[in-house]
């Protein structure tokens, strides 16, 4: 089943209290397209600058990524510098260099148009309306947001939300979306905002998904050699979105079971740099940890 994404394709900077790792792969629709290649094919919508590399775009390919909706623009690929203190759950934006991604023009291809699940991964909530408005009659849109757009585009998030189901975010963005301090108020007062779902995650603490006929909530799965959180939240929604896309359901009990999919592919991401856990786990080793979760939550 193909699953429509459209977000950014980047270079990060990541420091964290052991190691720094400069110009990584990344990217919120690299790190979703690379989780959910396990279950669906993924269609990649996004733009990289003439720098971006060859080999990383025959890297996504190779996964079965479906990238002929990557433009290629005049220009550098959007950089992302980020820093993390020793919790882990605590990071810092050193830079955002929109670059190519500042006068993003999002064209869907006719080919992409008949997508049933789409997601929107983090970007200018605008470039996630624009790109949702050329998808003919998604069955199941969800998207992502941060910070940074809840802060300089609140009110083109707002109407996003008025077009979607689910809305994924973290607990700190859920605050300040909403203006409330406790969560299960801040998913509620999201849920009337336009979605239908809402899923909050609480870095490793887990995540929880509230929606008019479902409420779950999981921990994250315990690791205890984390590299690098980058990318966590994106991995979880491929995961999530893959598993529902590979149902053709967005039922209670398939939702319930994407928010195991996503926590398990969201455990992989963080054992190391860039996609370089990610990208080498496949689904014998998802299954086996998705046992192991199910076991640990279960009496
Ligand atoms: P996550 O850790 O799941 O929040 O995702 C981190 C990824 O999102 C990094 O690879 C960044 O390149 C990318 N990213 C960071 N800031 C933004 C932004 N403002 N818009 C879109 N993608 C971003």
């Amino acid at each position: 089943m193909p699953l429509l994404v459209i977000g950014t394709l980047a270079y990060d900077t990541i420091e964290t209290v052991h190691e720094k790792r400069q110009e990584a792969l990344g990217g919120s629709a690299t790190y979703f397209a690379v989780a959910a290649a396990n279950f669906a094919t993924p269609r990649l919508v996004g733009v990289v600058g003439t720098d971006f590399k060859a080999e990383h775009l025959s890297a996504l390919r190779a996964r079965g990524i479906d990238c002929d909706g990557v433009e290629v623009a005049e220009g550098k690929t959007f950089r992302w510098g980020g820093r993390y203190e020793a919790d882990w759950n605590t990071r810092h934006t050193i830079f955002t260099d929109l670059n190519v991604f500042e006068h993003f023009d999002p064209k869907v291809p006719e080919a992409y148009r008949g997508s049933r699940y789409v997601f929107l991964a983090n970007a200018h909530p605008s470039i996630q309306l624009k790109a949702l408005k050329q998808v003919e009659e998604p069955e199941f849109t969800v998207a992502d947001t941060m910070n940074l757009w809840i802060d300089i585009a609140r009110d083109e998030l707002l109407e996003l939300l008025q077009h979607v189901d689910g809305l994924i975010l973290n607990d700190e963005e859920a605050r300040m979306l909403t203006g409330e301090s406790n969560l299960i108020r801040a998913a509620q007062r999201v849920l009337k905002l336009g979605p239908s779902k809402v899923i909050l995650k609480k870095g490793e603490h887990g995540a929880f998904l509230l929606g008019d006929d479902v409420h779950f909530s999981l921990p994250a799965y315990p690791i205890e050699d984390v590299i690098d959180p980058t990318g966590a939240g994106d991995s979880f929604a491929g995961g999530f979105m893959g598993y529902i896309a590979s149902q053709d359901s967005h039922a209670p009990g398939t939702l319930k079971r994407a928010m195991l999919y996503g926590t398990v592919t969201a455990s992989f991401c963080v054992q190391g740099f860039s996609i370089d856990q990610l990208g080498a786990c496949g689904m014998p080793e998802i299954e086996e940890r998705y046992r192991d979760l199910l076991s640990i939550v279960s009496l």
